[in-house]
C-alpha cells in the first residue's frame, strides 16, 4: 500500500483537468438577416453550399414568401403563375441551417444591439443585415393610399391584380375603361403594357366586348430616364402601336373617385390607377440614429456596412451607397450585392478585412411588353423582339431555380432534391412529438400501481384526479375544500424562435387545465438550456422563452411565479400550471356516452408540418398556419363546454388524436365511429403525409391502429394518418350529447372557435374495437 507521500501508482487517473461538461462554450456569434430580398436569398444559398456552423443565423421575415419583381410584369400579363415568381424563404433558410422568425422587424436599436419585432420580444444580434426593399414613393399624396394600386408591397400587388380584371369585366359603361399608370420608369412602362394584355385577355376569355384606354403619366420630361434614349423611343413606338398614351411632364396632385387630378389642374379619368412612381424608404431606420439620405434610405459604405455602425449592414433598395448615391433602386443591384454581403458577413465575424462593392456602371435591361415581345438595352444601345423576351424568360427562370426549393405540388425541386439530408432526418422532432410514447407510460404506471399500490391520497379522499385516472390534469381539494387543478407539460423546442417556443409551451401546458374544465391561475417555468450555449446566449434564450410565455399568460391573468432552470444537451421548455374549476365540476375522460357527438376545435397535422419545415420540405405558409393555431389556447372551448354542461373532454397533444380519444373511450367504456374525411387538416399536412413524411412519434402513436377497425374505404384515405400525428398544443376534443350541441356550438361560434364533428360515440362492439374508422357522415 502506498503512503500519502509516495508517487501515484501507474493505474491512477492522470492529474489533467477534467473536461468541464456543463461549462458554456465560447459564444457563437448571432447573425440576423432581416428580409428575404434578392441579396439575402443568395446568402442562404451560399450557406447551403458552404455551411457556417460556427455562427447562428436567424432570418427575420415579414412574410414567408419573397416575390421576384423581375417576373411580376409577366405575371400581370398572364405569362406566369404566382408561384413561379415566389421564393419561399422558409425551406431555403432551413436547408441553409438558418432559423426563421416570422414577424416583421420594426426598427433597429444599435446601442442595445436588438431588432424590435412586431408583436414579440426584440431579437438580440451580434451582426445584422437588412435586405427589406422599399415602398413606393408618394403614398401620402391625397387619395393615393386609399384609391391607387401601389406596386409595393409587391406581394400585395400580385395578390390583388385579379381584382383589376374583375373591375374591367364589370365595366358596362359606354365609355372605355380608363387605366392610368403613374410612373414612367422601367416598372411603370412594363405595367402599362402588361396590364393591357391582361385586361384584353380577360375580356376575350369572358367573350365580352370591352373598350380599354391606358394612359401612362410621367412627371419627368421623358420615360425611362437613365436608360439609353433609344429605349424610350422604342417604348413610345410600341405604346403608340398598342394605343397606349404616354404623357410626360405630368405629375399627379391628388386621386379622387374615378379620376386623377394633375398638378396642372387638369382632371384625367381613372377607373383604375396603378402607382409605380419609384422607390420610397420604409421607416425602419427612422429612429435608429443611423445616418440616412434625404429620402430616408440608410447610408452605407462600399463594404455594405452602415456609415456609423459596422455591425449593421444594409443591401438592396433599403440602402443608399454613400459614395454612389445615384445608384438606381433596382433589383439588379441587390442581386450583385448578394455575393458581397454573403462574403462580408463571414469576414466580419472572423475579423478579416471586408470586400468593397462598387455598383456596376451598366446592366442589361429587359422590359416585358406582355405579348411575347420585350425591349432591351445594354452599353448605350437598345433592341427589341421576341428573342429579347425569350432571353429575359431564360434569365429569370434560371435565377429562380436557384432559390425555389419546392414545386407547386410540394415536391423538392432540381438540385435541392439531391442534397444529402441524412443529418437533418436523423434529428428528433421537437414540440409534443418528442413525448415519451403511450406504451412507455402505460407500462411504467401499470407496474407502479401493481407494485406500490394506489399510493396515499392524504388519507382523507381529497384526491379528485390522481394516478388512478389518466386525465389531463390532477385535482385535489385543499383542507378548506377548494379544488386545485394542476398539471405539468414541457417539450423539446421545435423552433429557433425562442419567444415562439415559450408561447406555444405555455399554450400547451394551459391546455391540460382547460381540458379538465379548469381556469389556470399560476404557472412555473421548467426550462433546460442547451449546454452548447454561452452564458449570454442562455440568458437571451431564457428571456425570449419567458417573454413569449408571458405574452400569453399575462393577458389571461395567469401569474408566472417562478420555475426551475437546468443546463443539459438540448433546449426543453414547459410549465407547471395550477388553477381552479371553471364550473361546479371538472371535465373528465370518462363522461362520454353512446350517441355523443365528438367535436374537435383545432386542425390536425402540426407534427408532420413541423417535421416538414424542419427538413426544408414545408412551406412557410404552412408553418404560419400551424403556428397561429398552436399559440391559441383552448380557453374559449373549455368555457363553452362547462357552460353547456358537458362532461367529457380532453386535449389532443403528443399521442395524436386516436390515442387521446382512445383514453376517453376506454375510461367511458364506449367505442366511437369516426369519419376519416371529416378530420380537419392543417394546410400542408395532407401533402406531407401523402409524401410519406412522418413526425418522429408517429409510428409509436400508430400502434393503436391494432385496436381499431379501419373500414376498407377509409384505409387509403389521405387523412387517415392524421389520427396518429402528434400535435403540439392541439385542439379541445369534447363529447357532446345531442341536447347540448346547439348550446355548445353557439358558444364556440360567439368566441370565433371553429369546431368539427369528427364522429360519434357508440356502444362497444362485440369485437372490442376501440373505434371504427369509416368514411361517411359521422
Ligand atoms: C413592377 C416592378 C417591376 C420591377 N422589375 C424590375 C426588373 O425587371 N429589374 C430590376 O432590376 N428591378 C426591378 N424592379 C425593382 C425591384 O423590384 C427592386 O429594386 C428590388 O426588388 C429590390 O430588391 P431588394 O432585395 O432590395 O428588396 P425586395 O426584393 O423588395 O425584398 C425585400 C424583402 O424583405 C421583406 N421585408 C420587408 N420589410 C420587412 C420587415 N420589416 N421585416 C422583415 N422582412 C421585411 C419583404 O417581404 C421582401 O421579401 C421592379 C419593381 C417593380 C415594382
Amino acid at each position: 500500500m502506498a503512503d500519502a507521500g509516495s508517487p501515484a501508482p501507474a493505474d491512477t487517473l492522470p492529474a489533467a483537468p477534467l473536461p468541464m461538461i456543463r461549462e458554456p462554450v465560447a459564444p457563437r456569434p448571432h447573425v440576423v438577416l432581416v428580409g428575404g430580398g434578392h441579396s439575402h436569398v443568395q446568402v442562404l444559398r451560399r450557406m447551403m453550399m458552404r455551411p457556417w456552423p460556427e455562427v447562428r443565423v436567424t432570418v427575420v421575415l415579414d412574410t414567408p414568401v419573397a416575390v421576384y419583381s423581375g417576373m411580376v410584369p409577366g405575371f400581370v400579363a398572364g405569362q406566369y403563375r404566382a408561384s413561379e415568381l415566389e421564393i419561399d424563404v422558409v425551406p431555403l433558410a432551413r436547408l441553409a441551417g438558418a432559423e426563421v422568425i416570422l414577424a416583421p422587424a420594426v426598427g433597429v436599436d444599435p446601442q442595445a444591439r436588438r431588432i424590435p419585432l412586431e408583436g414579440q420580444a426584440p431579437l438580440a444580434y451580434d451582426f445584422v443585415s437588412f435586405d427589406i426593399g422599399s415602398t413606393v414613393a408618394g403614398l401620402d399624396l391625397p387619395g393615393v393610399r386609399e384609391r391607387a394600386r401601389a406596386t409595393r408591397p409587391i406581394a400585395r400587388l400580385v395578390r390583388e391584380i385579379g381584382t383589376l380584371s374583375e373591375s374591367f369585366l364589370a365595366h358596362e359603361a359606354a365609355r372605355p375603361f380608363e387605366v392610368v399608370v403613374a410612373g414612367g420608369g422601367a416598372g411603370g412602362v412594363e405595367l402599362a403594357f402588361t396590364v393591357r394584355e391582361r385586361l384584353l385577355a380577360a375580356a376575350r376569355g369572358a367573350g365580352l366586348e370591352r373598350a380599354l384606354r391606358i394612359t401612362l403619366l410621367q412627371a419627368l420630361p421623358e420615360v425611362l430616364i437613365g436608360f439609353p434614349p433609344s429605349l424610350a423611343m422604342r417604348a413610345r413606338r410600341n405604346a403608340a402601336a398598342r394605343g397606349i398614351t404616354i404623357r410626360t411632364g405630368e405629375s399627379v396632385a391628388a386621386v379622387e373617385e374615378g379620376r386623377v387630378r394633375l398638378e396642372s389642374g387638369e382632371v384625367v379619368a381613372a377607373d383604375s390607377l396603378i402607382w409605380a412612381v419609384g422607390a420610397g424608404s420604409l421607416d425602419i431606420f427612422r429612429d435608429s440614429g443611423l445616418p440616412l439620405d434625404e429620402r430616408g434610405f440608410v447610408l452605407t459604405l462600399p463594404t455594405l456596412q452602415t456609415v456609423d455602425d459596422d455591425r449593421i449592414f444594409a443591401v438592396g433598395d433599403c440602402a443608399t451607397l454613400r459614395d454612389w448615391p445615384a445608384t438606381p433602386k433596382a433589383g439588379v443591384y441587390a442581386v450583385r450585392q448578394g455575393p458581397f454581403i454573403a462574403d462580408n458577413l463571414r469576414r466580419v465575424v472572423a475579423g478579416r478585412p471586408l470586400r468593397s462593392y462598387r455598383p456596376q456602371p451598366d446592366f442589361l435591361t429587359l422590359l416585358n411588353l406582355g405579348d411575347g415581345h420585350a425591349l432591351g438595352a445594354k452599353w448605350g444601345t437598345s433592341f427589341e423582339g421576341r428573342w429579347v423576351m425569350n432571353l429575359k424568360d431564360r434569365i429569370d427562370r434560371k435565377f429562380m431555380r436557384k432559390f425555389q426549393v419546392l414545386d407547386d405540388g410540394g415536391g423538392t425541386t432540381g438540385e435541392f432534391s439531391r442534397m444529402d439530408r441524412s443529418a437533418m432526418e436523423a434529428m428528433v422532432c421537437g414540440g409534443c412529438a418528442a413525448k415519451a410514447g403511450q406504451t412507455t407510460l402505460d407500462l411504467a404506471l401499470g407496474r407502479l400501481r401493481e407494485e406500490l399500490g394506489a399510493g396515499p391520497d392524504g388519507g382523507d379522499g381529497r384526491v379528485r384526479l390522481g394516478l388512478e385516472q389518466s386525465d389531463d390534469a390532477a385535482a385535489f381539494a385543499t383542507p378548506r375544500g377548494d379544488v386545485v387543478v394542476s398539471s405539468v407539460d414541457w417539450f423539446k423546442a421545435f423552433s429557433g424562435d425562442h419567444w415562439l417556443n415559450g408561447k406555444v409551451a405555455a399554450a400547451n401546458a394551459l391546455s391540460d387545465l382547460f381540458a379538465t374544465g379548469a381556469q389556470p391561475r399560476y404557472a412555473m417555468a421548467l426550462v433546460n438550456l442547451p449546454e452548447e450555449q454561452s452564458v449570454k446566449e442562455r440568458a437571451e434564450t431564457l428571456y425570449q422563452l419567458l417573454a413569449g410565455a408571458r405574452s400569453l399568460l399575462d393577458d389571461r391573468g395567469i401569474s408566472l411565479l417562478g420555475g426551475h432552470t437546468t443546463v443539459g444537451p438540448e433546449l426543453t421548455v414547459g410549465f407547471s400550471v395550477e388553477g381552479h374549476p371553471i364550473g361546479e365540476r371538472l371535465l373528465t375522460l370518462e363522461g362520454l356516452e353512446a350517441g355523443d357527438g365528438l367535436y374537435l376545435t383545432k386542425r390536425l397535422g402540426s407534427g408532420v408540418v413541423l417535421r416538414g419545415v424542419m427538413l426544408g420540405q414545408g412551406r412557410g405558409a404552412w408553418l404560419q398556419s400551424a403556428t397561429a393555431q398552436m399559440v391559441r389556447p383552448n380557453e374559449a372551448a373549455a368555457r363553452a363546454a362547462v357552460a353547456a354542461g358537458l362532461c367529457a373532454a380532453t386535449d389532443v397533444t403528443g399521442f395524436g388524436l386516436m390515442n387521446h380519444l382512445a383514453e376517453m373511450l376506454r375510461a367511458s367504456r364506449v367505442s366511437a365511429e369516426l369519419d376519416v374525411s371529416a378530420l380537419p387538416a392543417l394546410p400542408g399536412a395532407e401533402e406531407l403525409l401523402r409524401s410519406g413524411l412522418r413526425s418522429t412519434a408517429h409510428e409509436q402513436n400508430r400502434r393503436i391502429a391494432k385496436a381499431i377497425r379501419i373500414e376498407p374505404e377509409a384505409s387509403h384515405h389521405p387523412r387517415l394518418e392524421l389520427l396518429f400525428d402528434p400535435q403540439t398544443a392541439g385542439g379541445f376534443l369534447a363529447g357532446v350529447p345531442e341536447a347540448q350541441t346547439e348550446d355548445f356550438l353557439g358558444r364556440l361560434r360567439e368566441a370565433n372557435v371553429e369546431a368539427v364533428r369528427i364522429g360519434t360515440a357508440v356502444p362497444r362492439p362485440e369485437d372490442g374495437a376501440v373505434a371504427t374508422i369509416g368514411r361517411g357522415s359521422p
